[in-house]
């Protein structure tokens, strides 16, 4: 048996970096992973401003009692005179501070009538501009290669102009479900079938974390189902992910089927449950990933074991999410010889801690329970585990993504 740990650390280890980049919009380009390190062309925010709707001053001319005279109104995106010894300039929140000016005064802060502002309050010098740069400076890093792009990142790169990024291509994965007892949604169904579940759902699990599903094959079990299902796989794509078949059944056709295309399967029994046969082989230095053919099992595999390689075979940088920890709410007393994923739901009681409730049923059938739950408990193995231990939580948000 190998385990978990090994197991992960290996299957992370065991993709190729990504070559081909491509130039993405940036309206385009959440979810895809930089090929590139940006850098600021500019400073954030490029010219002080004010941060309040108010009046420009220099503070110097301030002395209780003084009117101003309103010498322009300044709306945002107005370009502002100098301003005059002794006057002010109306400004708005984003408007550009004068030159000559030192200090916003708050509109509520003061009167405006006949063209004149009347200041109530002693102001502060510098009080409401946000100034040139305090939020970025020219020539600073923004994102390193390898970053994976969403809202927060996006936001800044079009504050800098960025129009567009070189990214790297989505990674190209196929997935080939395996069984004679399978037929697919939508299909008639004798007695003797189930519908093939983790087609569709290892296509979803791939599409969300920003890969392509390029192919959903399914396989009877045989070896030419199996050879020509293979041959359209390691044509068109970077990595492939087969379901079930890899145990040591009568019907268990993957094995042999990849050793004719001069792969060599490593067939590991991971200590972990649900999903103890995992197998890793390579084809021309494409991997191929066998997921154990239970539903849950692939789920939790693919959760805890796969994802990892598809996020290093995508160029991120980071490919393990930071780990997190909760408490067990449960009855029952869990003492293992593997490591057990547990399906279970994280809520937060008011002092903040984090608690987890397994689902009542884990068996590797309960396709129920993955809906239901927020992420999976690593129960450690031969450890008597009970209500109130601290446990890693893989959270699916997380792991998922
Ligand atoms: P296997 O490893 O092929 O023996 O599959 C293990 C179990 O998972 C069997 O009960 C299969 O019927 C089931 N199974 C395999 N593939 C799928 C699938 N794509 N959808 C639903 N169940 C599956
Ligand atoms: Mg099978």
């Amino acid at each position: 048996m190998l385990d978990f740990d090994t197991a992960q650390a290996r299957l992370a280890a065991a993709g190729g970096h990504p070559s081909i980049t491509e130039t993405c919009a940036l309206n385009q380009a959440s979810g895809r992973v930089l090929a590139q390190t940006l850098f600021a062309t500019l400073d954030l925010p490029p010219a002080d401003n004010s941060a309040m709707d108010g009046y420009a001053i220099r503070h110097a001319d301030y002395a209780p009692g003084k009117r101003f005279p309103v010498q322009q109104r300044c709306y945002a995106g107005v370009k502002p005179e100098a301003l005059q010894p002794g006057n002010t300039i109306r400004l708005f929140t984003g408007s550009v501070i004068p030159h000559g000016a030192d200090t916003v005064v708050m509109q509520e802060d003061g009167d405006e009538t006949d063209n004149a502002f009347d200041i109530r309050q002693a102001p502060a010098k510098g009080a409401h501009i946000r100034l040139r740069g305090e939020d970025i400076q020219s020539g600073e890093q923004l994102f390193a290669k390898g970053t994976l792009l969403g809202a927060a990142e996006i936001a800044l790169l079009a504050s800098q102009g960025y129009a567009e990024v070189h990214t790297y291509a989505r990674l190209k994965v196929g997935i080939l479900t395996t069984g004679d007892e399978l037929v697919s949604p939508g299909q008639p169904r004798g007695e003797e079938h189930i519908y093939n579940s983790n087609g569709a759902m290892l296509a979803a699990l791939v599409e969300n974390m920003g890969a392509r599903a390029v192919h959903v094959l399914h396989a009877l079990d045989t070896e030419d189902a199996l050879q020509s299902a293979f041959e359209t796989l390691l044509r068109d794509c970077d990595l492939v992910l087969t379901v079930g078949g890899v145990s040591v059944g009568e019907k268990d056709l993957v094995k042999p089927a990849i050793e004719q295309f001069g792969g060599t399967l490593d067939l590991w029994r991971v200590c972990m449950k649900p999903g103890k046969p995992v197998a890793l082989a390579h084809v021309a230095d494409k991997p191929i990933v066998c997921l154990p053919g239970n539903p849950v099992s692939a789920f939790a595999v693919f959760t805890v074991l796969v994802t990892p390689l598809l996020r290093s075979m995508q160029g991120r940088a980071q490919i393990m999410p930071p780990p997190q920890y909760g408490t067990l709410v449960t009855k029952k007393h869990f003492n293992d010889s593997r490591e057990e994923f547990l399906r279970v739901r994280a809520e937060s009681t008011p002092q903040g801690l984090m608690q987890l409730t397994p689902y009542p049923q884990q068996g590797s059938g309960i396709i129920s329970s993955l809906s239901w739950a927020s992420g999976l408990a690593r129960i450690p193995a031969n450890t008597p585990v009970t209500q109130g231990a601290a446990v890693p939580y893989y959270d699916l948000r997380h792991w998922l993504a």
